[in-house]
């Protein structure tokens, strides 16, 4: 298998996996337990909150909550967390990752009153519409760091600051669960303003089932799971050790991952895709983008069904599209962005590691070309317009 969807999931390393084994067998200790001590099995936990500390230049280890992953962070956010706060204004992206949008919805119920900032064509959070929304009422702001569509990575660092100047009480939180290894973080300095921060183990090669919160020093999170009062209290249950070895090895491995070499590969696959099909769009080309990801459309192609004819041969690729009230829905962030709705239900996604080959994606391109010889992907446009609910 080509594998070339590593926004979905990455593979595990080998170094990761090695660090996790022993905390299945001879190292199994509960961490909790008398005996984690002496046998070693308190060790994870801590490597695993001080590699993060270094990755992403956090004050401490006491800055990370561990959890089952980034969805479970984001609705600790929008749940307990939002729920402890007073019912002001919370705002989101237009572009947020559903188990941030979701959950974010859910509190306009509970008496929350939700404002969606909007992107501009690039996919970037337009910082005008960004400040008239802030003010003093405003207690929550949540903007994802990196999209995992189209990699479109926001200027974290200007919207920390407006939203420390026009919505001083407000919690900052962001969701860089695409942003971690494919990008520098650093929490002391650029995105010294971000509150909170999700993030997931297997989006940069750690296992799957662990990711986390960070949250700014001082700051008293109520908690999310009651029970045996692990991580501080905050998020009862059994600690996930070999999941938490995993992760510190990842977390070493992303410090010295070189990504410029990705985005070489990514660049030349964007220009060997617009040799072969001239129509094809590479969207948000000119914004920000993560190194390792490339959305493009390649018009009268149906993403799904592309998708499916590519793994039938051998190659994982991502469409975005997410199943809504029993129908495909094309990536939301390229709606947001206002590309037309034919050309966004067409969307792609390849998403690069450090692993992928040039052989690798002349393989992809040479794929679409007989794909697209099939003819079977083209379709008549359909009657949706952009304007069709997300
Ligand atoms: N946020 C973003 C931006 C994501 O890409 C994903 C995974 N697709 C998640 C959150 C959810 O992560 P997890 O799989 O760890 O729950």
């Amino acid at each position: 298998m080509i594998y070339l969807d590593n926004n979905a999931t990455t593979p595990v390393k080998a170094e990761v996996l090695k660090a996790m084994l022993p905390y299945f067998g001879e190292l199994c200790v509960n961490a909790s337990s008398p005996a984690a001590a002496h046998a070693g099995a308190d060790r994870p936990r801590r490597d695993a909150a001080a590699a993060l500390t270094r990755l992403l230049h956090a004050e401490d280890g006491n800055c990370f909550t561990f959890t089952s992953g980034a969805t479970e962070s984001n609705n600790w956010v929008f749940g307990q967390i939002a729920s402890s706060l007073h019912k002001g204004t919370i705002i989101v992206s237009a572009i947020e990752h559903a188990s941030v949008s979701e959950p974010a919805e859910a509190l306009i119920k509970r008496g929350f009153k939700l404002q969606v900032v909007k992107v501009d064509s690039t996919g970037t959070v337009a910082l005008d519409r960004l400040e008239d929304l802030l003010n003093p009422e405003v207690v929550l702001v949540s903007i994802i760091a990196a999209n995992n569509e189209t990699g479109v990575i926001q200027p974290l660092r200007d919207i920390g600051r407006l939203v420390r100047e026009l919505a001083p009480s407000s919690l900052f939180h962001t969701d860089a669960t695409q942003a971690v290894r494919k990008m520098a973080i650093d929490l002391s300095q650029d995105w010294a303003e971000v509150d909170l921060l999700s993030f997931s183990a297997h989006k940069f090669h750690g296992p799957k089932g662990l990711g986390g919160l960070y949250a700014r020093p001082g700051l008293d999170l109520p908690p999310l799971l009651l029970g045996g009062g692990q991580e501080g209290g905050r998020r009862s249950g059994t600690l996930n050790t070999p999941a938490l070895a995993g992760l510190a090895a990842a977390c070493e491995l992303a410090a010295a991952a070189e990504m410029q070499p990705v985005a070489a590969l990514r660049d030349r696959f964007e220009s060997d895709l617009i040799e072969s099909f001239p129509s094809a769009i590479v969207h948000a080309k000119g914004a920000a983008r993560l190194p390792n990801t490339s959305c493009f459309s390649i018009p009268g192609f149906v993403a799904d069904e592309a998708a499916d004819a590519l793994a039938s041969r051998g190659i994982a690729i991502g469409t975005g599209s997410a199943c809504s009230s029993g129908t495909l829905q094309p990536p939301k962030s390229l709606l947001a962005m206002g590309v037309d709705y034919d050309l966004a239900r067409a969307a792609l996604r390849l998403s690069l590691s450090t692993d992928n080959t040039l052989a690798e994606i002349s393989e992809l391109l040479a794929q679409l070309t007989k794909i697209k010889a099939g003819n079977s992907l083209f379709t008549a446009r359909s009657p949706h317009r952009a304007s069709a609910p997300l």
